[in-house]
């Protein structure tokens, strides 16, 4: 079976690098892809990962885009990932969600789709930081609350979000461990008259410059030592990769709202 993937925010950094692993991964076709107003529309998707026309064009119907798709890829803003859901909610088309920074609001719209389409969201799709999640929970888990738990992560200039939703994943995967809720325990920022670190909170620092793809330490210290788990991302190709994976498993799934766990087998 051949499946045919929708590449929504086609033109972004991650959605060339999509197109990219579709047309090169056994058993997909290009379904087509979409922009924001302005953003190339009507001109063709080959020159957006630097080779000949291909003969499909840029479009902005999201609609018709998720008709024509079997499964259907979003890296993109926040509100445009909401309107997206609605195509998945309307088609019933599987979708990939891996836009971050999202509102209570877009992620309840994400939550309304999955009573009708089968979606993934992750805040990461490699298997390297799906793996730390799973490992940030154990160590959590082991270590008593005299371990302080801090995650740092760094990004190119141009992230707009913050903390990263990879960070945010570490921190939920550690609340996880310890049995808390991490809007109970997370402290995201820090500066002047602090006072001490209070016992149990998960801290976030954030880092930014550069052409950094993405950095990911969590730490875990107490007066006699410290364990740092860490991952750095060398490409964007692991996210895309991790994202194809999902929209093949998604083939023939029931809707519902799945995780890059499910997809590993980590679950
Ligand atoms: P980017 O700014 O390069 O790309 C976003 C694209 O979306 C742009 O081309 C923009 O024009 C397009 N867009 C905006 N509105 C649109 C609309 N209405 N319809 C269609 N397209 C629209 O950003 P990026 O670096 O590719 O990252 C995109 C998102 O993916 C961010 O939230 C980032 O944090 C996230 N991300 C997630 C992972 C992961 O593994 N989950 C990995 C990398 C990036």
């Amino acid at each position: 079976m051949t499946v045919a993937i929708g590449v929504v925010g086609c033109a972004g950094r991650m959605g060339r690098m999509v197109i990219q692993e579709v047309l090169t991964t056994e058993g997909c076709v290009l379904a087509g892809g979409t922009e924001g107003p302005d953003e190339h529309v009507g001109s063709d998707l080959g020159p957006l990962i630097g080779v000949e026309p291909i003969g499909a064009t840029i479009g902005d119907d999201p609609v018709e885009l998720f008709s024509s798709s079997d499964a259907v890829i979003d890296f993109t803003v926040p509100a445009a990932t909401r309107i997206h859901a609605t195509a998945a909610e309307e088609t019933g088309t599987a979708f990939v969600v891996g836009t971050t920074g999202l509102s209570a609001e877009d992620q309840a719209a994400i939550e309304s789709a999955a009573r009708k389409a089968p979606i993934v969201q992750a805040p990461n799709f490699s298997i390297g930081t799906n793996l730390l999640f799973a490992l940030t929970k154990q160590v959590a888990a082991k270590l008593d609350p005299d371990y302080d738990i801090e995650v740092l992560e760094m990004h190119h200039r141009h992230k707009v979000d913050a903390p990263s939703g990879t960070a945010l994943g570490i921190g939920q995967a550690a609340a996880a461990g310890r049995a808390v809720r991490l809007d109970d325990v997370a402290r995201y920022a820090r500066e002047g008259q602090t006072g001490p670190r209070a016992t149990g909170e998960i801290g976030f620092a954030t880092l930014r410059g550069g052409g950094v793809i993405g950095d990911h330490t969590v730490m875990f210290s107490n007066e006699d030592e410290r364990l740092e788990l860490t991952h750095k991302a060398n490409s964007r190709g692991i996210f895309a990769g991790g994202a194809v994976r999902a929209a093949l498993w998604l083939q023939g799934k029931k809707p519902g709202l799945y995780g890059m766990a499910d997809v590993l087998g980590l679950n």
